[in-house]
């Protein structure tokens, strides 16, 4: 069975445990490779590796950092179906997302950065006539990047491109649930004989591997993506080592539908926002607030369309609705559906896993549950209140704007939200009084690369996207020369 061993400084190294996890294919139940079992060690050998590649890519100039990240973008584009197999593969997410939407964002992730780089610029202020003071914005040295399972290759790539743009060399991890195309991130650099030591990989669990990663003297900077619970141990060692740390953390993001939005096209997003990728992107809109002069109507359109949602194999073309990503992670989807109708919640559509017999003979064992709609709960319940992270959402409806606002407002998270309104000055009133780090107008994730991304409150601490990555993985030093 194939190993997905580490990557380190340009060599594919065993991990020193001589251990292996098991990489299940969610979709079939099935294991279908072996994860190095990573600990300290591994971790001290890739700080190592990225200490001793340091000197030669920070000093190298941006023409040059920039090349070798366009020959990786260009590497994944030319092997598009290949990574976008992978990545059905080890998350269980329908094939035509893979090819849609996550393979193709880590090459625009790639060459944005690589190309972002050539057109940054310093400041210098002119204090006096004989006083300049200028900015240098130097690379931090051995940075470590650790990822979700969610959007795999899509975030991997989201932490390391800004930092190997800035000139940084990266200690890496992958969520032990969906390694694979990290690891063919690493054959694509040798591949193309990307400088050893500059990007190391390692494998393994979260609370060894990760922890080490963080625990090290030697990693000046962490950037981090996944659960809130996680990110406060990671702040918890990071922050006493005076280390940078951004921490892009869970969501429990809310739909808010007026009753002058246009409904059609509210529904239609609404219940993409809700279940792509099976309701697992920390931007998904898991509570529906829907006024309440168009509530029936609205439920009515969205049920209709969420029971057409195509549920299968994710390798079928067809397929909207994939696995979810592990058994344990459906069963923790399936225990908040069992706590929503223990808090009087009414489920108007799904609530159940697949069973076998609805599902392909490949697929049989597979980890898959019905989207699933409820509604007749309160805003500020447990299941409103806490981040599911799968096929799930709520539909609750508000009186009038202050109400919605207060809805929005009313969990510890604060990532993103989508507004549906066709009143212009209504829509920049509601954006600015809600607590996001991410508003979008009749809208759903729409991105541009250049804009900040992240969250307020438990939703995380910094911002990635443009050049604020790029300040992140820098220290900014001010020069004051008098002449
Ligand atoms: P986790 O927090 O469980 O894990 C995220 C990563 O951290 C994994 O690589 C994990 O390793 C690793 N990890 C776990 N424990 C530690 C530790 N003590 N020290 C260092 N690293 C550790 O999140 P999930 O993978 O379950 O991802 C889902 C979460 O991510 C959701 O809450 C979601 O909202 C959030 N998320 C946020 C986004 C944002 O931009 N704000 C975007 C996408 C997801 P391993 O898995 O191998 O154990």
């Amino acid at each position: 069975m194939k190993k997905l061993n580490n990557y380190i400084g340009g060599d594919f190294i065993n991990p020193f445990s001589d251990k292996y996890i098991e990489n299940v294919n969610p979709s079939t139940g099935k294991i279908f490779s072996l994860i190095a079992d990573s600990d300290e060690n591994d971790v001290n050998l890739a700080v190592e590796a990225a200490k001793a590649a340091f000197p030669e890519w920070s000093c190298k100039g941006v023409e040059f950092r920039s090349k070798w990240l366009l020959k990786l973008a260009n590497y994944i584009e030319e092997n598009i179906e290949k990574f976008a197999q992978a990545e059905t593969q080890d998350n269980g997410k329908p094939i035509s997302l893979s090819r849609s939407m996550d393979i193709p964002r880590a090459v625009q992730n790639l060459s944005f950065f690589a190309t972002a780089i050539l057109h940054d610029k310093d400041e210098a202020y002119h204090t006096s006539t004989h006083v300049l003071n200028y900015t240098l914005r130097q690379p931090l040295g051995v940075v470590g990047c650790i990822s979700p399972w969610n959007l795999p290759l899509y975030l991997f790539t989201w932490k390391i491109a800004p930092a190997l743009a800035s000139g940084n060399c990266v200690v890496a991890k992958p969520s032990e649930l969906t390694p694979y195309t990290a690891y063919l991130l690493s054959e694509a650099c040798q591949a193309i004989d990307f400088p050893a030591g500059v990007l190391n990989i390692v494998h393994g669990y979260g609370q060894k591997t990760g922890a080490a990663i963080v625990a090290h003297n030697d990693t000046k900077a962490i950037s981090f993506t996944g659960g809130t619970q996680t990110g406060k141990t990671i702040a918890s060692v990071a922050a006493p080592m005076f280390k940078k740390l951004s921490l892009e953390l869970g969501g429990k993001n809310a739909t808010v539908i007026f009753a002058d939005a246009d409904l059609e096209e509210a529904t239609q997003t609404a219940v993409k926002a809700a279940f792509t990728n099976q309701g697992q992107i920390c931007l998904c809109g898991s509570r529906i607030l829907v006024e309440n002069k168009i509530y029936e109507k609205f439920k009515t359109k969205f049920v209709e369309k969420v029971k057409q949602l195509q549920l299968g194999d994710p390798l079928d073309e067809t397929t909207q609705q994939g696995a979810t990503v592990s058994q344990a992670h459906q069963e923790k989807v399936l225990s908040y559906i069992e706590l929503a109708k223990h808090e009087g919640g009414i489920i108007l559509t799904g609530g159940n896993k697949v069973t076998s017999e609805n599902l392909p003979e490949r697929c049989k064992d597979g980890f898959f549950i019905e989207p699933t709609v409820i509604e007749g709960l309160s805003a500020f319940c447990r299941t409103n209140q806490e981040e599911i992270f799968g096929a799930v959402t709520t539909l609750i409806p508000f009186e009038n704007e202050n109400e919605a606002i207060e809805f929005a407002n009313c969990t510890p998270y604060g990532l993103s939200a989508s507004v549906w309104t066709q009143n212009l000055p209504k829509a920049h009133r509601v954006a600015s009084q809600l607590e996001t780090g991410i508003v979008w107008i009749n809208t759903w994730l729409l991105r541009d690369l250049r804009t900040p991304f992240g969250g307020a409150k438990q939703s995380g601490v910094g911002r990635e996207g443009g050049y604020e990555a790029l300040r992140f993985f820098t220290e900014e030093k001010n020069v004051c020369l008098k002449f």
